[in-house]
């Protein structure tokens, strides 16, 4: 399969990364995660302004114009033959001797791009996946979408061994997000969901869902709220690129609202749907 390396499009095995690539070494660098549907890109905008966004909180230069970005994408879909899947993509801050200080401004920053192919999680979204509330011990920079994902491996594993799928993490018992999906609960008929600042990533699936709310007349706020509120929540959900608007079944074992009813999520999931298809064509 093809890959995007530094602008071009290239088979995979014919590039190395470099051992003191700062993205290797530091973690220095940012990345995204893109859904395509039908072959077709899926938000694009919103993904590039959050990935030029985060270049910018990290003082990263990028190399390239964003529609030249996108038209690279569009190639590597092209190439792979992409229907259904999702294209990652990072930047690092370049090639340099090992050192904290920013290399020079000769060092450009190293793009990587790949598709992976996919399919909507429908199982999942109907029936709903398993959480664990694990205390949230990232940085203060959780709007930057950074290569960093220690914090967030560590409590995904937790939860995992502990049988789940997601880690619900929360800062003093207030809920954040998720190890990598943003989290939403319903009460009383009101969608909460904790405010956009440096505690969460701005997910993009967060946006389309709170348009979601809007044409579907559903009220909500962005507000955070605590763990005691989640687990006695009428329902909560979870969003992200990959997994859309997907149900939670139980919290810490608890059941969170009536199994496989999820009457708001639901709505929501249909009027997410209908954006995917306003943008990508008719899902099957
Ligand atoms: N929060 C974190 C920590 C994430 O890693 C992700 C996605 O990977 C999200 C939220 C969801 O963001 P998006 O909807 O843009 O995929």
């Amino acid at each position: 399969s093809y890959i995007v390396f530094n602008g071009e499009l290239t088979k995979r095995d014919t590039i190395s990364i470099d051992i003191e690539d700062r993205g290797y070494q530091f973690g220095d660098g940012i990345y995204e995660v893109v859904r395509v549907y039908n072959g077709r890109l899926f938000t694009w905008e919103e993904h590039v302004e959050r990935l030029y966004a985060s270049a910018e909180k990290i003082r990263m230069t990028v190399p390239y114009a964003k529609e030249e970005m996108k038209a690279v994408m569009e190639k590597l879909i092209e190439k792979n033959q992409l229907t259904d899947g999702t294209i990652y993509l990072q930047l690092t801050r370049g090639i340099a001797p090992r050192n904290h200080a920013f290399p020079g401004s000769d060092v450009q920053a190293v793009l990587v791009a790949y598709t992976r192919v996919s399919d909507r999680p429908v199982a999942l979204m109907e029936k709903g996946a398993d959480a664990l509330v694990v205390e949230d011990k990232r940085w203060l920079h959780c709007d930057i979408k950074s290569l960093n994902l220690l914090g967030n491996v560590l409590a995904h594993q937790e939860a995992l061994d502990a049988g789940c799928y997601e880690a619900i993490l929360h800062r003093d018992g207030v809920v954040t997000e998720g190890s990598h999906t943003n989290i939403s609960i319903v009460m009383n008929g009101t969608v909460y969901t904790h405010p956009a600042n440096n505690l969460i990533l701005n997910g993009i699936s967060r946006k389309v869902m709170l348009k979601a709310c809007d044409s579907t007349a559903t009220s909500y706020k962005e507000e955070a709220f605590t763990v005691e509120q989640l687990l006695k929540a009428d329902e909560a959900f979870i969003t992200s690129t990959t997994l859309e608007i997907t149900p939670i079944r139980r919290i810490n074992n608890q059941p969170i609202g009536i199994e496989g009813e999820y009457k708001v999520i639901k709505k929501l999931q249909e009027a997410f749907t209908a954006d995917i298809e306003a943008e990508c064509g008719p899902l099957h």
